[in-house]
């Protein structure tokens, strides 16, 4: 049998790994293709693209979006991504740059609470074009201003603490459509986690391909809701672990292990009906 993980996280946004440190966990743990979905950001796909081919490990280019719908976050999976698209690159650019003043406005907050951060600290840590509460939080910790990750997001960062900073998000009608431009499908990510179940018509009318039905946080009921939910509205099947590395404890890579079958669907599903193309470019 072969396996794979299709929600996998670098250094490029909020993981621990190098697209290189990454490829060597899928080794390890048996996987024959792997997809990268970093946070709004497609800088890592080269890099992971290479060490794959190196290994003869199949590899999917993607992004995980960070979208709202009907006020709701939600987070919208794109897999098969042209990264050197043109439209996607400008309008991911702007969400970078509002992740990277978030930085700004969070240290400024922790700072008018107390706690001495420099922002410095935390673009150190975070080295690349996507920054986020995790950085800051993973700065926290190596400065000792507070003892672990968690406590980070509970007394300063998680919605509705004093530093945190929403952040402007696009649409995730308009993500569904910037993901087909770029010759990519695109796939609700963990929606157990979100509930946002009733949003799921809408995005499906938007032009949703698939759902991801398989990922660490969904209990087997949760996975089989989703399986009902994906055959009831035609979509495809996705599954991946959303490790991020050492961040939160052990890697999660592995702890999903998507059946090629699925892998299979989601690839002929990209080659036969090219998703329309919508807009510029
Ligand atoms: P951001 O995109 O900057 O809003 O940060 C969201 C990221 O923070 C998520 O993708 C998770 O990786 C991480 N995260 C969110 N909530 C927590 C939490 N309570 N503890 C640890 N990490 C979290
Ligand atoms: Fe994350
Ligand atoms: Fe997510
Ligand atoms: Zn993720």
């Amino acid at each position: 049998m072969k396996f794979a993980d299709l929600h996998l996280h670098t250094q490029f946004s909020d993981g621990t790994f190098t697209p290189e440190e990454l490829v060597l966990h899928a080794q390890k743990n048996g996987l024959s293709c792997i997809a990268l979905t970093d946070h709004d950001t497609v800088e890592g796909c080269a890099r992971a693209a290479a060490a794959c081919a190196a290994v003869k490990m199949g590899f999917i280019p993607g992004a995980e979006l960070t979208a709202e719908h009907a006020d709701t976050e939600v987070h919208v999976l794109g897999y098969f991504l042209d990264t050197e698209n043109q439209t996607l690159l400008s309008r991911i650019a702007q969400f970078q740059a509002v992740r990277q003043r978030r930085i700004h406005e969070m240290v400024a907050a922790l700072n008018q609470l107390g706690v001495p951060l420099k922002v410095e600290a935390v673009f150190a840590l975070a080295n690349c074009k996507s920054p986020g509460r995790p950085h800051v939080a993973r700065a926290l910790v190596k400065e000792k201003l507070i003892g672990s990750l968690d406590e980070a997001f509970e007394r300063f960062l998680k919605k509705g603490r004093p530093a945190w900073v929403p952040k402007t998000k696009m649409s995730a009608l308009e993500s569904v459509t910037l993901i087909h431009q770029a010759g990519g499908l695109a796939v609700m990510a963990h929606p157990g986690l979100n509930r946002t179940d009733e949003i799921i018509p809408d995005l499906v009318d938007a032009g949703l391909d698939g759902i991801e039905c398989f990922h660490t946080k969904h209990s087997t009921v949760m996975s089989e809701r989703y399986l009902e939910i994906a055959e009831e509205y035609g979509l495809l099947v996705t599954g991946g672990s959303d490790c991020h590395g050492f961040s939160k404890a052990r890697p999660l890579i592995g702890s999903v292990r998507l059946p090629f079958d699925y892998v299979d669907r989601l690839r002929e599903a990209h080659r036969s009906h090219k998703p329309q193309i919508a807009g510029p470019n």
